[in-house]
Parts: structure tokens; sequence; C-alpha cells
């Protein structure tokens, strides 16, 4: 057998696999001795020092290991509330153990039988210790005490029917049954400059580190064996990443765009500000990109308010005045209409044709839309994702303008792509992501930042406050409405309770307006509102003819109106943090002092708390981003897996950040050394989306 044919042998052919298990463990993910080697012990527990019960202190965390004297369920007080009892021996005492509320474990302790146990000492109410919920093993005299017990021992996350010793029992004999060189990914010359452990020694020292290795070093999965193993996985990832991009920069424009004098001064013309630094180098990037003979795929990010739109709006001129066409997609209607309203006033005196094209464009007006697509009589199309449905032929699309990325599916971005000839790319996000997601999500963009805000702005207070305050919160709104100022209330609307939840908003904006604030106008939006009616809405707030505006989230992302001032979120708690971020950034876009009131109903949850104290601590837009992945972790990050989130079997993009970095420096560089790259590689690119579950894009 070769390495490669060894690491992929099915696990049934280890000892005491027979079908039924072999399903489990295919069950639990693991088919193959590679798939068990990959999967880390989610801790790792030194039972090298067992400690002696008469010698334990409360408060310790503690491995014991003993005889069971005695064990049952017994029943408290609380009907239905049971507590399973048991008393252990270790030959120095007797230690009281107990589970709530797990009656199962009657089935699964006997009197008798040695067990380690793991957990935190505490006191008991009448003097004496014991061990609360610990974790548990039950040592069998035949299992040889040295994997078990006695040393620094793996814990496996419990899968199924698959559970963390039948794991450690599997791993260890996969481990003997590993061939004296295992096939490394990482390349020679790469492992001998980081000086990384040769790939055997790195799986051998994860699963059963040696005796003095450091149980928190390893705990913080910081061991040379762990940081290797980590690493391999991120160059892999990174080397199918530049790969990728390399193909897309195979791709040749049919019409490369060019910038003249005539091209600049037709920008100024439509510029109503002077461009901030970041605005000034992003569109520069962009230009850049577009003056190149490959499309441009580049991603454009920047906090809420720091003036992207403009910057694709630039960007469109160019192509426009190249004699290409652009699509501006926006994931709402009422964003798309926004955008369509600015970039038509903005474009009026120039002599291009801006269109809006949206799922409620009326049929005989979509009919001629199309036709002036088609033909090229109109030249910028706003749209939302009607945009990309299959009816939609442009003469010559130029430019894809993306707003707001990631509530697109990655492959809508594919298929409008498709409607162009190899079209420039812009993708713009205003939920700022952590560069370590940035890389792995968006590592084949080129990334532009605009990190400053417009001159001007003042950062905006926030205070998070108990519904029990909300009379100071009218009160201080009041003053900002006589002084003429502008008000947003959001409420949340979650689709289990939509129905309380709009009813909720419907009966706030009817108490602001008549008990509250009835000598202001207050209006009420919601995303169950016909497009019409919701326009009429927004327009008369826009316009200053509302000076309340009542809604669900659905003014979430982008919507601009200067003059408002306050923002009050209701049911604070309820909302994500770059949600309560997005919500926030409706406000701040003037030279007033802007406000947010954060309402919460307690008792508040210790992550709710979290968020409500990131919101108060930090109006940065990069900082909120990385306290919410750390709060919710990569995979809820973009709330939904097809985000396009890689799945790492070894990879926590929190965790490991620095390795991230790291490896995408080597690969780019070996990349840069090798390509094309040797075949081994080769046939690795070929399964590189399955193995990291990507959505493939065009
Ligand atoms: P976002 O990046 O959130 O999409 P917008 O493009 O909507 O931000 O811009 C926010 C507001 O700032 C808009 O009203 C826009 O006209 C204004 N703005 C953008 N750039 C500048 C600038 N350089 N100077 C002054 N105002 C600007
Ligand atoms: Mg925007």
């Amino acid at each position: 057998m070769t390495p490669d044919e060894v690491l992929a042998t099915p696990l049934r052919f280890l000892k005491g696999v027979g079908p039924r298990r072999a399903a489990d463990l295919q069950h639990a993910g693991l088919a193959t001795l590679e798939d068990l080697l990959y999967r880390f012990p989610i801790r790792y527990e030194d039972r090298s020092h067992l400690q002696p019960i008469a010698a334990l202190k409360p408060g310790q965390t503690a491995s014991i290991a003993g005889r069971i004297l005695s064990c049952g369920l017994r029943s408290t007080r609380r009907p239905g509330f049971k507590i399973f009892e048991a008393a252990v021996d270790d030959g120095s005492a007797t230690l009281r153990v107990i589970w709530l509320n797990q009656p199962f474990l009657r089935d699964v302790f006997v009197r008798g039988q040695h067990v380690v146990l793991f957990g935190s000492v505490e006191m008991r109410g009448h003097g004496g210790l014991q061990l609360t919920n610990p974790q548990y093993e039950i040592v069998d005299e035949e299992d040889g005490e040295t994997i078990h017990t006695g040393r620094i021992v793996p814990v496996y996350e419990k899968t199924g029917a698959v559970t963390p010793k039948m794991q450690r029992r599997l791993v260890h004999e996969a481990l003997q049954k590993l061939p004296a060189e295992v096939p490394d990914h990482v390349p020679d010359e790469v492992r001998a400059r980081l000086r990384l452990p040769s790939k055997k020694a790195a799986l051998l020292a994860a699963h059963f580190p040696p005796d003095d290795a450091s149980i928190e070093a390893l705990n913080r999965f910081a061991t040379p064996a762990q940081q290797r193993l980590i690493f391999e996985e991120a160059f892999l990832f990174q080397v199918g990443v530049f790969a990728r991009r390399e193909s897309a920069a195979a791709e040749r424009k049919p019409v490369v765009v060019r910038v003249d004098d005539r091209i600049r001064e037709s920008a100024r013309a439509v510029l109503p500000f002077k461009l901030t630094n970041g605005q000034k180098q992003a569109l520069k990037a962009i230009v850049d990109d577009m003056q190149r003979p490959h499309p441009m795929n580049r991603l454009l990010q920047g906090d809420v308010g720091a003036g992207k739109t403009i910057v694709a709006l630039l960007a469109a001129l160019v192509a426009m005045e190249n004699g290409l066409q652009v699509a501006f997609m926006a994931p709402t209607e009422i964003l798309a209409e926004q955008h369509f309203f600015n970039i038509a006033r903005l474009l009026q005196p120039s002599r291009f044709r801006v269109t809006l094209l949206t799922g409620s464009t009326p049929s005989a007006a979509r009919r001629t839309l199309l036709a002036e697509i088609e033909s090229g009589a109109c030249h910028l199309v706003v749209g939302t994702h009607a945009l990309v449905q299959g009816s939609v032929q442009f003469k010559r699309l130029g430019l894809i303008v993306i707003d707001e990325q990631h509530r697109f599916g990655v492959l809508q971005r594919a298929t409008l792509r498709t409607k162009g000839l190899a079209p420039d790319a812009l993708v713009m996000t205003a939920t700022p992501i952590p560069r370590t997601l940035a890389l792995t999500l968006y590592g084949d963009l080129d990334v532009s930042v605009i990190r400053e805000l417009p001159a001007g702005r003042l950062a905006i207070k926030t205070t998070a406050k108990p519904e029990s305050r909300r009379e100071d919160v009218y009160q201080f709104v009041r003053a900002q409405l006589d002084a003429g100022r502008q008000v947003y209330v959001i409420y949340p609307l979650v689709e289990e309770s939509e129905k309380v939840d709009l009813k909720a908003a419907t009966e706030m904006a009817d108490h602001l307006a008549q008990e509250v604030f009835p000598e202001f106008r207050v209006g009420l939006l919601h995303g169950r509102m016909k497009a019409d009616a919701k326009d009429r809405v927004m327009k008369a707030f826009a316009g200053g003819e509302l000076h309340v505006l009542v809604s669900t989230t659905v003014v979430e992302v982008g919507v601009d109106v200067a003059n408002a001032s306050v923002m009050i979120v209701e049911h604070a708690e309820r909302f994500g943090l770059s949600q309560l971020h997005q919500l926030r950034g409706r406000v701040g876009r003037d030279r007033h002092q802007s406000y947010c009131f954060l309402l919460y109903q307690s008792p508040l949850s210790d992550e709710a708390r979290e968020r409500l104290k990131a919101m108060t601590d930090t109006t940065d837009g990069f900082e909120i981003a990385e306290r919410d992945l750390r709060l919710r972790g990569p995979g809820d990050f973009f709330g939904t897996r097809q985000a396009g989130v890689p799945t790492f079997r070894t990879i926590d993009l929190v965790r490991d950040r620095e390795i991230l970095d790291l490896a995408q420096q080597e690969a780019g560089r070996w990349f840069a050394a090798e390509a094309p790259p040797p075949a081994a590689i080769e046939t690795l690119l070929a399964n590189w989306a399955q193995r990291f579950k990507l959505v493939e894009v065009g």
C-alpha cells in the first residue's frame, strides 16, 4: 500500500469495528483513517497526575480515578427532577459524585466499575466535598491503562453513538498503522524553513502528547504539533485560493477600459463633494483594475456611511464613458430604489440613461426596459436580484456592482457574471468583515477598505437603557424633534412571531402618534406593506414630512436620510451585533450629533449583555465585527452556512488567525515560485471546493 492508500483505509479495518460500528462512525463523518486522525481532540486532560481524593480542595478542577462503591438514582422534592449519585473510592478516601437530571446514567454505571472523573470540586452544604456533573469515563480492566489514564489523554467530542473513549482507542490504533512516511501537503522547502515537525510526528503528538507537553498549550491548540497540522490545512486552502485567482486572471476582457482627461472631467462634473482619501484610494484601485486586460474582482469594504456609493458610481461612469453597460445590484427593493434616485439625480447632467428594474416593475414596463437593456439604449440598470433572472440580456455589460454582498448567495454573483463578457465585478459590503473571514471568504478577491468617514461626522453617542427608562428617552427625543431632527424607532421582526411583532410595531406607531408625540407626524414601515406604500412612507420620511419613522428592520441597510439624528432600537437584546451596528449607521450621516438608544428587556442573557456592551464601547465597525465573530463563531457570522464560509477540520477562524495569515503568505510565495503547480497539488486542487465544502462559483 502506498502511504496515500493507508490514509484512505476505511475504518472497518480497525480492530473492534464491525459493520454496525462502521456505520456509526460513518454517520459521525468518520470514514477513513485520515478522517479520524484529522479530528482533533476538543481538549486534553492531564491524567498523569491523578489526584488522591483525600487531597482534594474545594474550587479546584481535578482528575480522579477510583472504583464505584455504590450508585443510584434518587428523586428530589422538585417533581420530575432526579439526581444520580455515586460514591467513588480510590483507596485514599471516598467522594460523593452527583449528576443532575441525567437519569440515563442508571444504565451507564454499575457498582465495582473503575472510573475516571474530571470536574470541579465543590463544598457540600454541610461539610465534605463533592463532584457535580463531572466528565466521566469507565475504564475497563482490559483497556491498557496507558491510553486512557496515567498520561495526558485526548478527549474527543461525542458524535452520535461514537464516544470519546471509542475514538481514543481507534485513533491510537490508527496511529500504529501509519507508515513511516506520511504524505505531507506542505512542501519540503516550506516545512524546513518554518521548522515544522514532520506530519507523522505531529499527528502522534496532537493525539497522544508526550509526557512533557504543556497541558495549557495543548488546550490552546498552540503546541508545534497542533499548529503544524492547522498550518497544513490553511496552506492547502490558500493554495486553492491562489489557483482560483490565477485562473480568473487568465480570462480576458473583450473591451479594456481607458481613462483620459475627458473622462476625468465628466467624473468631476457629477461629483457633489470632495472625496475622502480613502475614497480616492479605493477609486484609484478600482479604475486601475478596470484598465487591466482581465476582469476585476474587487471587494470594497467600508463602514456604513463611509461613502461607497459615490465610488461605485464614478467607476460606473468610467465604464459607461467606454461604451459599456453597468448593472448595479442592491439586496432589497427599497435600497435599489434609493440607489436609483441618487444615481439618477447625480447623472442628470450626463448623457447616460439610468433605469430601475425590480421584482415589482409591472410587466409591460418591464418588457420595454428589457428591450432597452438589450439594445444598449439603457446604460445603467439599478435593480434587485430580479436583475439576475434569465430574461435580462445586456448588449455590452462591462461592470457589475453588487451592494451589500453577503445578502446574496455566492452563486448569484456567478449567474450575473455570465451575462456579460467577462465583466468587471465590484462587490461592496457595509458589514465590515473580520480580516480572517475576509481572507477565507473573499480570498479570491482584491480588497479595498475605506476606513475614514467623510469629514465633519461626529461619533454617534450610544446608550443601552432598560425598558423602565423609556420616558427619559422620549424626553430626549422630543428635544431633538423640536430642533428639527428626525427619529427612527426600530422593531425586531422575527419570522416565528411575525404577527405579534407587526402588531407591536403598529401599536407603537399609534401610541407614539397619539399619546407621546401628538405634535409630530409618525409613519410606519414594515416588510408586509406593498412596495408602493413602502415607497411613499420612505419618501415622506426622506422629504421631512414624517418626523418619526417606526419600522421593522427593513431600513437596516443603506437607507440614507441625513437629517435623522436618533435611532431607537426596541428589544435591542433580540438583535445580532452586526445588525445593531447597521441600524445605528442609519444616523450620524450628517453634521448633527446623533444618538442611538438601545432599549432592552431585562433580564439579559450573557451574550445579549456582551452585544450591548460592544455597541456602547465602540462605533468602529471592524471592532464590532471582530467581537461579533467571537460571540457567534464563524458558522453563524453570516447567518447561514451557504454564505461560502469554508468548512475546516482543524482551523478555528477566530483562534488561528495568525496561522491563517502565515499560510496565506507562504502559499502565495510558493505558488508564485511553482506555477504551474506540481502534479500532487493538481489532484488536490481538483477536489478543493468539495474538500472545504464551498459552493462552487462559475
Ligand atoms: P455607504 O458607504 O454606507 O454606502 P453612502 O455611500 O450611502 O455610504 O454615503 C453616506 C452619505 O455620505 C451619503 O449621504 C453621501 O452622499 C455622503 N458622502 C459620501 N462621500 C462623501 C464625502 N466625501 N463628503 C461628504 N459627504 C459624503
Ligand atoms: Mg451603502
